[in-house]
């Protein structure tokens, strides 16, 4: 009698243990889904990418050296550009980083 209680037990056990494990299969499976769409991610992409205006070559914009021109931002692959960029308007441009 003991040893069918205890199988009882072992199945219910079972059964709580497969139930939340499904619950959080249904619940990461949307995630996962998302995650994996095209059309949010590739905006993002582009949205980083900023051009050169000195030689035309397209950098990240994080990592570009930038110059604030009559209250429009540039972007510059290199210092060198950023110079050359600074060098043709004038001294009037404010270097930001
Ligand atoms: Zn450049």
């Amino acid at each position: 009698m003991l040893r069918l209680l205890l199988i009882i037990i072992l199945l219910l056990v079972i059964y709580w243990a497969a139930r939340s494990l499904w619950r959080d299969f249904k619940n990461l499976r949307p995630k996962t889904s998302s995650k994996k769409a095209p059309s949010s991610s590739l905006p993002a992409v582009t949205d980083k990418l900023v051009r050169d205006p000195v030689c035309g070559v397209y950098c990240a914009k994080k990592e570009a050296y930038t110059v604030i021109w009559k209250g429009k931002v540039y972007y510059f692959c290199s210092e060198e550009c950023r110079q050359k960029f600074l060098a043709s308007k004038g001294s009037a441009a404010s270097s930001v980083g």
